[in-house]
């Protein structure tokens, strides 16, 4: 079995150790470009959300580097995510390719079916094997997330232009090359020390925006133009409300596990504007705002891809939260169509902008 998956930011690098540490042979789409977009976008129905056709991209391009098993995540709720397994296996299927897709659905409370669907990927292995996959996948995804967030921070104080960006591909690079999970501690230990000795001393007088919007978009920086890269060059601090290892806490262990409660803190926060569940992540993108602003935060950033259903809901509220706690909001919608170039005016004009109301507010 030559097993596949769609990229998503970084997280390739844990889904591999994690996978390989199984025995699989895992065979990775190439980071997604223009032709993984092309061939997406030519493959899929036209008002298909982006997700979907940069998904159809990299499978494509996967299994031309030979994979027969794609594996992608399912979903429930009101947005399409739940279709998509079946329409991406017959977009394929009708290209005429031979393969199998497994598609991973939530567990909800059920952990036996969570084992079968992994017994389905992996085969029958004793449990001691599960949990140092586990154990090593665990520590790079958080490894990840932990030298991500740690770059967002630094960035508006770095020495040259994309020095603290260098730093996090090489640490990144370390992460992905260790073997074990002190490695990989070691690793993160040498890749925070990098990336803070090409900054300057730090100071809190930067603007602050947040970023909130669909998973997909948040995390995947070839899909949102690189938006993080470029607000922290442009001197902002930016603030992530997504991080992978959080929702995987969030949406598959506690409900695999259904012992922990799931946080209902997004809900609290969404309430005086949405009271119930849209699909995808509306209501966290509604929370995540109102968060913001009452941490106060200079601006927020919704990122949505065209078409998506969760993502229309949340834009059309957010100039009520914007309106009655004070704080700038804009959406980005993206699609196949868009380009680095447009998001760069767009996201100057917004830090014109926040930079004049923060100058009020003094
Ligand atoms: S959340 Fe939005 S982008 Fe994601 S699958 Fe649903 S409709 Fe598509």
């Amino acid at each position: 079995m030559k097993l596949t998956f769609a990229r998503l930011g970084n997280s390739h690098i844990a889904g591999k150790a994690l996978l390989e540490a199984l025995g699989i042979d895992v065979v990775l789409p190439p980071p997604p470009t223009k032709r993984t977009m092309s061939l997406g976008s030519l493959h899929s129905p036209e008002f298909a959300c982006l997700p979907l056709k940069v998904n159809i991209g990299n499978y494509l391009e996967a299994l031309e580097k030979g994979a027969d098993t794609i594996v992608m995540v399912g979903g429930i709720g009101p947005c399409r995510l739940g279709l998509y397994g079946e329409v991406q296996r017959q977009i394929l299927e009708g290209l005429g390719y031979d393969f199998k897709m497994i598609v991973v659905e939530p567990p909800q409370g059920r952990l036996d079916h969570v084992i079968r669907q992994l017994r389905e990927i992996t085969g029958a292995q004793p449990v001691t094997q599960y949990i140092r996959a586990g154990h090593i996948g665990w520590s790079k995804l958080t490894a990840i997330d932990a030298l991500e967030k740690l770059a967002l921070e630094l960035r508006p104080f770095e020495e040259s232009r994309g020095c603290v960006s260098s730093a996090l591909e090489a640490a990144l690079k370390c992460i992905d090359e260790a073997d074990s999970p002190k490695a990989v501690a070691f690793a993160l230990e040498n890749g925070k020390e990098a990336m803070k000795s090409v900054c300057r001393k730090t100071d809190s007088k930067k603007p602050r925006i947040g970023i909130v919007g669909e998973v997909f978009m948040v995390l995947e920086p070839f899909v949102n133009c690189e938006i993080e890269k470029c607000l922290g060059e442009m001197g902002v601090l930016v603030y992530r409300s997504i991080y992978l290892s959080d929702w995987i806490v969030e949406h598959v262990v506690k409900d695999a596990f259904r012992i922990f409660r799931k946080s209902k803190l997004p809900y609290e926060l969404a309430k005086p504007y949405l009271c119930h569940f849209v699909g995808g992540h509306g209501v966290e993108t509604i929370a995540s705002t109102v968060d913001y602003a009452r941490q106060g935060l200079d601006g927020v950033i919704q990122v949505a891809p065209f078409t998506c259903m969760p993502e229309i809901i949340a834009q059309d509220l957010l100039p009520t939260v914007s309106r009655d706690l004070g704080i700038p909001v804009m959406t980005l919608v993206f699609d196949e169509h868009s380009s680095g170039t447009g998001v760069l005016t767009r996201l100057e004009a917004f830090i014109d902008l926040v930079q004049m109301s923060r100058r009020a507010r003094r």
